[in-house]
């Protein structure tokens, strides 16, 4: 299989996001009085993971989702801070949190030198996301960003992949691969646009047998560049 359309997921492939979330959180923790903490890090973890499957199945919005998380989450830590001014506070934060992956810079200027389109398909709020890429010394070698607030639909819905094919202009979804860490998201994408997916492992969980748009899988970022 080699690929010249590559669609590469941000958070947890090329942006160790965990990271970045942890630094958002403690900032919006000391601004609400709340204790920051493994606990606090988990609850929130919770909320926010099952907030996204909702989104995911397009139950809730995205705008929804940033306030939703925040409210839960200052409930069950018992603040009385303002949810509105919480979210807000994160995504701030969020966006100063640029972490790469090691690996991350030199796939992208690989794959480019090697005559490779980059796009980046993410899942995210548009000023997080480009505030992110713009520290993170990644745009010279991206050829488009995609961003799901921006497009008003996320993964796994076909039509942002088919917005993104669009944009890189690929002429045929048989050049382009779709490369991320999530099932749920990313794999899931591929499966529902019809484009090849490579899922990236890192972790090396058990593959599922039930997606045949999983078509490799990777447990580091260099190990892509054999599918150029
Ligand atoms: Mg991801």
């Amino acid at each position: 299989m080699k690929k010249r359309f590559w669609l590469i997921d941000a958070d947890m492939t090329l942006f160790d996001y965990e990271k970045a979330e942890r630094f958002a959180l403690e900032a919006v923790c000391a601004a609400c009085g709340v204790a920051f903490n493994q606990e606090a890090l988990e609850r929130y973890h919770e909320i926010n993971e099952s907030l996204w499957r909702k989104l995911e199945r397009g139950e809730m919005t995205q705008d929804r989702l940033r306030v939703e998380r925040f409210e839960r989450f200052l409930r069950v830590v018992d603040s009385d801070a303002d949810p509105a001014d919480a979210a807000e506070r994160f995504v701030e934060h969020l966006g100063k949190g640029c972490y790469l992956f090691p690996q991350s810079l030199s796939l992208l200027q690989n794959l480019r030198a090697r005559g490779c389109t980059v796009g980046i398909l993410t899942n995210g709020i548009t000023a997080v996301q480009k505030s992110r890429f713009r520290l993170s010394g990644l745009m010279p070698y991206v050829n488009a960003l995609v961003i799901s607030q921006e497009e008003g639909v996320s993964k796994p819905d076909r039509r942002i992949v088919e917005r993104a094919l669009e944009v890189l202009r690929c002429p045929d979804k048989a050049d382009a691969v779709i490369v991320g860490d999530s099932l749920t998201s990313d794999m899931q994408a591929a499966r529902n646009a019809q484009v090849d997916g490579i899922w990236y492992n890192p972790k090396r969980l058990p593959c599922p047998a039930d997606n045949p748009y999983i078509r490799a899988e990777v447990t580091q970022l260099h190990d892509l560049i054999q599918f150029v």
